[in-house]
């Protein structure tokens, strides 16, 4: 008896995900405390909060000129050959 040959199942069209893409808010969010700000309130939804968020952004802005001088200081290090990483 001649058995019937499996049929392999046809891959069904890979549907087109329909991603949302990730839903991007306004941005409009305490920095404070996190809550979703209402009207006029840009950074935080009250003066504590908004004092929190001056200060995470000034530092953000200290840490972002560190990391900028980090740089600087490995491109020099590299141009001057720093025996540390010179291995050989
Ligand atoms: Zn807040």
């Amino acid at each position: 008896m001649g058995e019937g040959k499996p049929a392999r199942e046809v891959a069904p069209e890979s549907d087109r995900a329909l991603s949302p893409g990730g839903l991007v808010e306004s941005g409009d969010r305490c920095e404070g405390c996190g809550k979703p700000l209402t009207g006029r309130q840009k950074t935080g939804c009250s003066a504590r909060c908004r004092a929190v968020a001056a200060r995470r952004r000034r530092r953000g802005k200290v840490l972002a000129a560190l990391d900028e001088l980090e740089r600087g200081l490995e491109k020099v290090r590299r141009l001057l050959g720093d025996p540390d990483t010179n291995s050989s």
